[in-house]
């Protein structure tokens, strides 16, 4: 060996599982499928992991752009493999190094690039990271709040370290059961000049406005993220699918009001202004959530609607 070569470390082999051989996917075409070996490049490494047999038992994602596997290593732990192509790991490569401070605690921890061949010798390449939960299976907007905070405060911490994340989606979410994990960076890019959103999420639980002028709110993307979310709409009640108020003890419950199917300005033939609409909606659900209170069955109220309506209009032009 030449004095100045540098001596290659020992390889990791990845073992694919019997179920993992019988189709075509993206790991398919490493030399010597399907018992591979590849080398780690471990540069800013949260979880050192000594070369060894990694039996890979399961695909977690398979998509258009990736494929992510699960490993498990001797001691049992889980890793997450996800072969993309060179550029894109390299790319998220660069944002885990960079967002270090935020490994294990906002991103998953990453264990560093595996580099491998094709049986034409082409470089194959993929990411190690720790194996975090599974991707998120609902919309974020059906989210309890308090939940929506904690997913938006760990986009902060990523904007603190002024980053910006382009594909902040629900199959990017990892949830173990108790925390959350933002993951996919492939599509991250530098923020220009530092975010300066300081608002807590979690601090404001239940909060149902959003100040635009808010200086602890200077951000468009976190403000339009929270707001795609529905953050400060969580102490909102939509009304006839026209308009939110405020929760409050005078109005039922969304899931009351989503059965009543209210209507105005058909029993007169008369065209309301939205204000007007409005006012005779809220008043609608005023009367029903009394008459609820009173002890009125939510059944009935279903079938008068109309008529208690009606004697809300009537009222209405007589006051005018
Ligand atoms: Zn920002």
């Amino acid at each position: 060996m030449d004095a100045n070569e540098v001596p290659l470390p020992p390889p990791f082999t990845l073992h694919f599982s019997t179920d993992l051989i019988a189709y075509v996917h993206r790991a398919t075409s490493l030399a010597g499928f399907p018992t591979c070996t590849m080398i780690l490049d471990d540069e800013n490494t949260t979880i050192p992991i000594a070369p060894q047999l990694i039996d890979v038992v399961d695909v977690l994602h398979d998509g258009r752009h990736s494929t992510v596997y699960v490993g498990r290593c001797q001691d049992s732990t889980e890793v997450a493999l996800k072969f993309t192509t060179r550029e894109d790991v390299l790319e998220e490569a660069g944002s885990y190094d960079y967002l270090v401070e935020l490994q294990g605690k906002v991103v998953p921890k990453f264990c560093g690039v595996l580099y491998g061949n094709d049986s034409r010798g082409n470089d194959i390449l993929c990411l190690m990271m720790e194996r975090f939960g599974n991707r998120l299976d609902q919309p974020f907007h059906k989210l309890p709040t308090v939940e929506k905070a904690k997913i938006l405060n760990k986009l902060v911490k990523i904007h603190d370290c002024g980053l910006h994340h382009l594909d902040f989606a629900e199959r990017n979410v990892l949830f173990d059961g108790n925390d959350y994990r933002i993951a996919d960076l492939r599509y991250v890019s530098d923020c220009d000049g530092s975010c300066s959103w300081t608002y807590d999420f979690e601090e404001h639980v239940g909060q149902d406005d959003s100040e635009s002028m808010d200086p602890s709110m200077r951000c468009s993307e976190i403000r339009s993220e929270a707001m795609t979310m529905l953050f400060w709409h969580d102490a909102k009640l939509r009304l006839a699918d026209l308009f939110w108020v405020s929760k409050s003890e005078d109005l039922p419950p969304q899931h009351v009001i989503d059965r009543l199917d209210v209507r105005t300005g058909i029993a007169l033939h008369t065209v309301y202004y939205t204000e007007d609409r409005r006012l005779l909606i809220l008043r609608f659900f005023r009367l029903i959530q009394q008459k609820l209170k009173n002890g009125e069955p939510l059944e009935r109220l279903e079938r008068e609607q109309m008529r208690i309506m009606y004697d809300i209009q009537k009222e209405w032009h007589k006051e005018r």
